[in-house]
């Protein structure tokens, strides 16, 4: 990757609880979407919901910790949540993460949300808007806590059951909710961003500056939040310019807490995870964009005692490299419906003729040309 990120793979299932910390900061997605079940020697296990938890835990497990920092990683996994199905909404589904971790610098945030960007621009995905906020920190997050509970308290009724619990275990995610009735008070909430602690303010400002100096422009978005506390500082989200909060397609944020409480020393994360199938749904909506050029592959067709034949040059073809594929031992027409099925580029055809006189035709599927080869040349025609 031009960003420098190697890639990560995780196992499909942790133990249930490395994803249910902490007692009263439970989120959707422990509280009721996870696959969580006892194995056969009694073990809670989840299929994994998300990449972040399974990375940290490798870090840790495998000593990343002690590697120059930063350490930079990608994923690319399936993910698996219990979620009522339905557009952009999957119970098995792809996403494309990563994770930095060991640096605490704002440029880390900007290169992050930059990969996300421009990760986005390569699949025609240009009309999508970035959602950024910042949360704080350790020092700033009671101040801002207080200040929501003063706020919401009075208008304890509009809230709905699910929020005025919240107002008491998870206060940040209320201004998360998606109930239409309380908007305008969402709106009117006290801002994070006001209550910055001065090393959060500064991070957030040359965030700020450093994505300005990229050209990557943003829109401030108070209610843009994450319900747990170790997330600090940076949040964000990309969504399509035209169906906002609907369908998240890529969002992440500043970790600095998780690792600690996970049981290793303090250190710096930041990452995202980005949704494939929505992904693709919006690049598919845009006119999608034009893959890589077809790589060659090629149907050896064979008719009679060419069978023999047929099987030395395919397999010659794979040892040097070239895919091939034999026909299936029937008439050549069939065979040939047999190559447009499955995409071959070339044909090459063995019958008894070819076979007396030594050649075979090459045929390009493509152009529809051919030509007559001695069999000894077909691998080097078709190089
Ligand atoms: P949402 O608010 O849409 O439920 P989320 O907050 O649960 O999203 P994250 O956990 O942040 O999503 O996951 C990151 C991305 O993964 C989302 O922005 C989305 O593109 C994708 N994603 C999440 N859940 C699903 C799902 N059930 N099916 C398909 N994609 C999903
Ligand atoms: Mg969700």
């Amino acid at each position: 990757m031009r960003f420098g990120y190697d890639r990560i793979e995780i196992p499909t299932f942790e133990h249930a609880n490395l994803f249910i910390r902490g007692v009263g900061e439970i989120t959707d997605i422990v509280e009721k979407e996870t696959y969580t079940f006892k194995d056969r020697g009694g073990d809670l296990i989840t299929l994994r919901p998300e990449g972040t938890a399974g990375v940290c835990r490798a870090y840790l497990e495998h000593g990343m910790h002690n590697l120059p920092q930063p350490v930079r990683l990608y994923y690319y996994m399936p993910m698996y949540r219990y979620e009522r199905p339905q557009a952009g909404r999957f119970r098995e589904f792809w996403q494309f993460g990563v994770e930095a971790f060991g640096d605490a610098d704002s440029a880390i945030d900007a290169e992050v949300i930059d990969l996300a960007w421009s990760t986005l621009r390569e699949f025609g995905v240009t009309d999508v808007s970035l959602l950024l906020n910042s949360i704080g920190d350790k020092e700033s997050r009671p101040n801002y806590l207080e200040a929501l509970r003063g706020y919401f308290t009075p208008h304890l009724k509009m809230l709905s059951p699910d929020d005025q619990r919240r107002l008491e275990t998870n206060t940040l995610r209320i201004l998360d909710s998606k109930d239409d009735a309380i908007q305008p008070l969402l709106a009117d909430a006290p801002k994070s961003i006001d209550y910055l602690s001065n090393e959060s303010k500064t991070h957030w400002e040359s965030l700020l500056a450093h994505l300005d100096n990229l050209g990557i422009s943003y829109e401030v978005t108070h209610t843009l939040v994450r319900g747990f506390d170790y997330y600090t500082h940076t949040v964000f989200e990309f969504v399509p310019s035209s169906n906002r909060r609907q369908s998240t397609i890529l969002a992440g944020g500043r970790y600095n807490g998780l690792i600690e409480e996970l049981g290793g020393k303090s250190t710096a994360g930041i990452g995202f995870a980005m949704g494939i199938e929505r992904l693709i749904e919006e690049s598919v909506n845009r006119g999608g964009i034009e893959g890589p050029p077809q790589p060659k592959k090629v149907l050896i067709a064979h008719l009679g005692v060419g069978k023999e034949t047929a099987l030395k040059l395919t397999s010659d073809l794979r040892r040097a490299g070239i895919p091939a594929i034999l026909g299936p031992s029937r008439g050549l027409k069939s065979q040939l419906r047999y190559a447009a099925s499955i995409r071959a580029t070339h044909a090459v055809i063995i019958g008894e003729e070819e076979v007396a006189k030594g050649k075979a035709v090459v045929r390009d599927l493509g152009k529809s040309e051919q030509l007559e080869t001695p069999f000894e040349n077909v691998l080097s025609v078709l190089n």
